[in-house]
């Protein structure tokens, strides 16, 4: 709360009394926080690759480049480095783009089955080389809503992705589509690392991880989840999740259904 009091007097400039004006700015100080802590996180993440990769190139420069065991070390890192930057980038574009979209994205009618089908086929290669399993459980009809098929597509890239990138191999994943009067809801399931409760609230804000080193190591960037966050927003829906650490867990989201 901001206070501003002011004297108030008369002509001959006795006091006269005071006036005071109140501004709740919690909420222009809350933005204005998690504005600054955005920008600290992206230059933040945005330096340790760009550090790592200029780092490494002067080493080899200076001479290392003439041991060939070592020079190809390093240039795996600088690849490795140029990789994670580039995903970065790619994400805070798409992060950007859909907060500059609000209210006029392109929709059309879509049969989500579809969707997930396609998608999963996209990531079949990624889910047989980490050693998991892909099950589908999609309604035998067709299940349609208005929506940006792109967006919803990279929706379920990112929560496939991370169920990927959470389970050991062996395990399973599990895509299932199911409906009520409403709603269409997508429910995407590993028996994974789990997720600590006191972390779930927070897991879908920009850059928060569990584990960041384990994230980083799985080439993550900490904004899948709120890039499926936002664009779920978006199309009208909720997301959430529940888990349970050692056990597994389970993300989902809902479409607004359209009317038949
Ligand atoms: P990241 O790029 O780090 O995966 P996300 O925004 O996609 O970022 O996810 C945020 C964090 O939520 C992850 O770092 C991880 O700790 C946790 N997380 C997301 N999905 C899963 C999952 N399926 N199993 C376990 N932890 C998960």
């Amino acid at each position: 709360l901001e206070v501003i009091v002011s004297p108030f007097r008369d002509q001959s400039g006795a006091l006269n009394g005071v006036v005071a004006v109140l501004h709740d700015i919690s909420q222009i100080r809350k933005l204005e926080k998690i504005r600054t802590e955005f920008v600290d996180n992206v230059s933040h993440e945005l330096k340790t690759p760009v550090t790592a990769i200029k780092g490494f190139t002067e080493t080899l420069l200076d001479g290392a480049m003439y041991q060939e065991d070592t020079c190809r070390e390093f240039i795996e890192i600088i690849d490795n480095e140029a990789a994670r930057l580039s995903r970065l980038v790619h994400d805070l574009l798409d992060l950007s783009k859909i907060e500059s979209k609000h209210a006029q994205i392109k929709t059309n009618p879509v049969d989500i089955n579809e969707i997930v089908r396609d998608t999963a086929a996209k990531l079949h290669g990624q889910i047989d080389s980490s050693g998991l399993e892909l099950k589908l459980a999609l309604p035998g009809q067709p299940v349609v809503a208005e929506v940006n098929s792109d967006m919803i597509d990279q929706v379920l890239i990112n929560l496939i992705d991370n169920a990927i990138k959470y389970t050991y191999a062996g395990g399973r994943i599990e895509v299932e589509v199911s409906e009520d009067d409403r709603n269409i809801v997508v429910r995407v399931r590993d028996n994974g690392i789990g997720i600590p409760a006191a972390d779930l609230d927070r897991i879908f804000e920009r850059f928060y991880r569990v584990d960041k080193t384990r994230s980083r190591a799985m080439g993550g960037t900490g904004l899948g989840l709120s890039i499926v966050k936002h664009i779920v927003d978006l199309h009208g829906g909720t997301v959430g999740v529940h888990s349970t650490p050692g056990v597994g867990s389970e993300f989902y989201f809902t479409l607004l259904k359209n009317a038949r």
